[in-house]
């Protein structure tokens, strides 16, 4: 039988999650569903000096924001909890003793002073220390000290760490979902501690531990793990879960922009764009880092951007909701390559899902931040739902986010009072100052006011005035907005209204 699919995402909570993270969780996320299968959340906290207070709530919170749903896990439970590794602690010691005792591991002894002494010797000869078949017997654990002497230390409850022994000489194999056939030298892989002398295990046991226990179908996670996967392939095998061991899939990195290394928090303070989902303040020195949501993108924009980080359909498609993504998505289109960031991108896919967004629902967002930038009182016209939806359709084109739009907009909440100079002492002639007054007069005597009479009426008085239309245009636009650009023209006119244009143009004409 067919065991149910099942992923989970496991990230460590030692600060907020970063976008490469996010997509982590998504790509294993995306491949549970499609597969009709369950997410699980799991919170890897056994490195106790790297844990940070709040970020297990940020992890849930961001996964939350990116619609990102979470069958089992913490925040949600399940038939497998506890879900924390730290409140597991007592489940990984049975294991690593069941390795002890097959021979396939032994205990460490060895003080964290003594190792940093090994480090330094090796330095000196300009190598690189490594705890293994070459180094191991050389050094002070159960396969160097004779019987007696581990009985002694073991009695005398001398601190001790237990190591995974590396077999020499031999070939590590396995099938990676994304990168096919893998194989080590197993003489290249260290003796990789699993429990430590604390009684806490690493992430090496544990998460092999959980993922068996929690009947894990796939492990989809970070390039990063890769070196470590040959020591996992062994411990599975010497537990004897060989047939229970999750199919690997290793995800490449995100990579900076310029494609060289991978994308750091740092990238994005010198470049100016956020690497978390959500703004993150440090607990312990206040730093506020910035958010993709704080910053006025939409959860779909950056859960697509992501998925495309990667990812690809197979087709032309770019834009992909989550139900989309989960009918396209298969690990077989996931890159091997690193992926690199690309900013330009990533406002792109905020301005396509912005004109998918329904003209009333910003208008409803951005009427407070017109109310507080223009002191518009509340029950004035242009903060009425009809005004605004307009004025949404209007500057849509224009932005790449709907919070630009208030000041990108001014014009249509508050008459000018300044016009642009560039443009007028280019453009400006004193004979047009008829035309304009002309213009002002036919506009009065119009019954009706559209967008197509008003620009009939322009080109007609224009023709009246032997002017080419276009030698005014763009003064009637600073005239009535102050700017050079803007919004499409005529529609604005006929959003401002017959009274407020006619206004502003005497405005405009006593100032020239
Ligand atoms: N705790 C590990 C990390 O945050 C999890 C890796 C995995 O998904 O197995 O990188």
């Amino acid at each position: 039988m067919q065991r149910r699919i099942r992923t989970r995402f496991a990230p460590s909570p030692t600060g907020p999650l970063h976008m490469g993270g996010v997509r982590t969780a998504l790509y294993a996320w995306l491949f549970a569903k499609k597969n009709a299968g369950d997410f699980l959340l799991r919170i890897e906290d056994t490195d106790q000096n790297r844990f940070v207070p709040g970020a297990e709530q940020y992890i849930i919170d961001a996964l939350h924001w990116c619609g990102i749903t979470i069958d089992e896990g913490v925040s949600v439970g399940g038939t497998h909890t506890p879900y924390r590794q730290s409140e597991r602690k007592e489940i990984y010691r049975s294991y690593a003793m069941q390795l002890v005792e097959s021979g396939n591991a032994y205990y460490a002894f060895d003080t964290a002073h003594q190792l940093e002494q090994q480090r330094k010797n090796a330095e000196e000869k300009k190598e690189t220390f490594s705890y293994g078949s070459a180094t191991r017997m050389k050094l002070n654990n159960s396969l160097a000290l004779s019987v007696d002497e581990v009985k002694e230390l073991l009695s005398k409850n001398v601190a001790y760490a237990i190591r995974l022994k590396i077999p020499e000489n031999e070939t590590i194999t396995f099938t990676d979902l994304i990168r096919g056939v893998v194989s080590f030298d197993s003489n290249l892989v260290d003796d990789k501690v699993l429990l430590k002398s604390d009684g806490m295990p690493t992430y090496h046991l544990a998460h092999i531990v959980d993922d068996y226990l929690m009947e894990i179908t796939h492990a989809i996670r970070g390039e990063e793990w890769l070196p470590s996967a040959p020591a996992h392939i062994l411990i599975y095998r010497y537990l004897g879960l060989t047939a229970q061991m999750p199919h690997y899939a290793h995800l490449p990195l995100l990579l900076k922009p310029d494609g060289k290394g991978k994308l750091s928090k740092r990238d994005g303070d010198r470049l100016g764009f956020p690497v978390f989902p959500l703004e993150w303040k440090d607990p312990s020195t206040g730093e506020v880092s910035s958010g993709y949501r704080e910053s006025g993108y939409y959860p779909e924009a950056f859960v697509n951007m992501l998925a495309m980080l990667g990812w690809n359909p197979g087709t032309a498609q770019e834009i992909f909701n989550m139900n989309e993504l989960i009918a396209a998505f298969s690990l077989d289109h996931v890159h091997k390559a690193g992926a690199r960031f690309d900013l330009e991108k990533t406002k792109w896919y905020n301005t396509q899902w912005m004109l998918r967004q329904p003209n009333e629902a910003i208008a409803k967002r951005i009427k407070p931040m017109v109310a507080t930038r223009t002191g518009i009182s509340a029950d004035d016209v242009r903060l009425s739902d009809n005004y605004l939806t307009a004025c949404v359709a209007l500057l849509k084109p224009r932005v790449q986010f709907e919070k630009e739009m208030p000041e990108k907009g001014i014009y249509l909440f508050k008459a000018p009072s300044e016009f642009d100079q560039t443009v007028i002492s280019k453009k400006w002639k004193t004979e047009f100052i008829s035309f304009f007054k002309m213009l002002s007069d036919e506009f009065m005597t119009l019954q009706d006011w559209s967008s197509q009479l008003a620009e009939q009426t322009f080109k007609t008085t224009a023709e009246k005035n032997n002017i080419k239309p276009g030698e005014v245009l763009q003064l009637f636009r600073v005239f009535v907005s102050g700017q050079a650009q803007g919004v499409d023209l005529f529609p604005m006119i006929q959003l401002l209204g017959k009274d407020e244009v006619i206004k502003r143009l005497e405005t405009a004409l006593k100032f020239v």
